[in-house]
């Protein structure tokens, strides 16, 4: 039997409304207790999610504020649970008041993500659609918050349910023929099974490439600012997320860390990253930060080089440029275009194997930052298709789902391989179960407590 918890929903501060929860046996009957409605329906009384307004007491009855209440009775609430929501002024004098009246009467204070672990225990959401509910909240932009609410909708879901519903289908078949074992398999049943194993292990590599995409989409284009120290990395982060995100100085080596930045531009998602710059150095703080601006690049989706356009490529920028078009679309940055003796570096001849663009701007004054824009749009554009886009929430947007899809890609190979090479049923069968076991996990019908406590970790309490 669950218990009765109870928490602030709403963030810490002050704000317009302060929200409480509570969720569990007897959630009507205890909320209740510390609200009085104005009319005359008893709360326990009321229709599911009709508000009633009302007076919000303590346990000892004395008025705190003014408010309104409601209830949902189980199954029809978001755990699944009967469960009560308080919603009063938001003041963190007043909410913790109503957070004591409310345990005073027999509720206990919920811990992180303790909602949404009920709901998923009842029914209510799968794993994938549980992450989306953080992923929601933590998005960062507007292409985030698309594809995590499809998720939450149940896309993701729905397309996985579609595989895993197509292999057990195939498991069924088998079954049915190690039921009779003496039978040999009829080779044209054979090869419709192996049919249909294929298409499966095709819908699931369709599924794992959403990957790098949903990651993307989710976290952001990984774009990493590189260059000599002083040539205007931080100044350019800084002029691009529109505030002062990073510290600016004429000191080289300033930046000893990696700054991450997540923002729009050109209507994708990107996450900016300042690095410590790369060069050679005595100071061991500085060798670590370039030792991470080196683990930066390496993970970059785009780089853009940036230097400063007063002074003459050197070779060691000449070098690095090399390397960075060896490894992703490379932007080069000629900063600096609003002072004297300012230049804008020809494209050097040497490069690697990606694409090289080279944009002039002044980082302090603006000037040349919607042609980076542009730039930075058109190479996000190669990186992220939009096309596509209306299957927003179908995609795989982190490791767990990822390495959960690899699993089954593999056993739904292995099992493709042992049923072509003539082996028995049975091994084959094992292979097609391993795979719906990895699917298991990736929605939760296989619960995993290792698994679903490390995602409930990530949320906040009251949620
Ligand atoms: P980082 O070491 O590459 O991150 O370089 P910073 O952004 O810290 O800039 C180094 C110095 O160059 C600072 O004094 C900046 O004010 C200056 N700076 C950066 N961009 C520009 C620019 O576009 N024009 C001018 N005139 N100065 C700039």
């Amino acid at each position: 039997m669950s218990e009765l918890i109870a928490a602030i929903a709403t963030p810490p501060g002050t704000g317009g409304v302060g929200i409480l929860r509570l969720s569990g046996p007897g959630a009507a009957r205890t909320a209740a207790q510390v609200f009085r409605p104005k009319g005359t329906r008893d709360l326990t009384q009321a229709p599911d999610r009709q508000l009633l307004y009302g007076s919000l007491t303590d346990q000892t009855g004395q008025v705190i504020d003014t408010g309104l209440a409601f209830v949902s009775r189980a199954p029809h609430s978001y755990t699944g649970e009967e469960t009560a929501e308080l919603q009063c002024h938001g003041s963190p004098m007043v909410l913790s008041l109503m957070l004591d009246a409310l345990c005073a009467a027999g509720a206990r204070l919920a811990r992180p993500g303790e909602f949404t672990q009920r709901a998923f225990l009842n029914g209510k959401l799968d794993l994938t659609q549980a992450e989306a509910v953080i992923d929601l909240i933590d998005a960062e932009t507007p292409a985030a918050a698309r594809q995590a609410a499809g998720q939450l909708n149940g896309a993701l879901s729905r397309r996985i349910e579609g595989i895993y519903q197509g292999l057990t289908d195939i498991m069924a078949h088998f079954c049915a023929v190690l039921d009779y074992p003496d039978e040999d398999i009829d080779p044209f049943r054979t090869q419709t099974l192996l049919e249909d194993l294929t298409n499966q292990q095709a819908a699931l590599d369709a599924l794992l490439a959403t990957g790098q995409r949903g990651r993307r989409l989710a976290h952001g284009i990984s774009c990493v600012l590189i260059g000599r120290p002083n040539a205007g990395k931080s100044s350019l982060l800084n002029a691009l997320a529109g505030y002062d995100r990073a510290i600016v100085t004429q000191i080289p080596g300033t930046t000893r860390d990696t700054l991450e930045v997540t923002l729009e531009l050109g209507g994708y998602p990107f996450r900016l990253v300042d690095t410590a710059g790369l060069r050679e150095s005595e100071d061991p703080i500085e060798q670590l930060g370039v030792a991470r601006s080196r683990d930066a690049m390496a993970q970059a989706d785009l780089l853009l080089l940036v230097c400063d356009g007063t002074q003459p490529l050197t070779e060691e920028d000449h070098a690095l440029l090399v390397q960075a078009t060896d490894q992703a679309d490379t932007i080069l940055v000629a900063n600096k275009s609003d002072l004297p003796g300012y230049h804008s570096p020809l494209p050097p001849a040497c490069q690697g194997a990606h694409a090289l663009t080279t944009v002039a701007l002044s980082a302090k004054t603006g000037l040349g930052l919607d042609e980076l824009e542009s730039a930075l749009a058109r190479l996000a554009e190669k990186n992220l298709p939009q096309a596509g886009a209306a299957a927003a929430g179908e995609l795989l947007t982190n490791q767990r789902q990822t390495e959960a899809v690899s699993q089954a890609v593999q056993a739904v190979g292995r099992a493709c391989q042992a049923l072509a090479a003539g082996f028995t049923p049975d091994a084959v069968l094992t292979d097609v179960e391993s795979a719906m076991a990895a699917l298991g996990e990736l929605t939760g019908k296989t619960i995993r407590e290792d698994i679903t406590r490390r995602i409930f970790e990530r949320f906040c309490v009251g949620k």
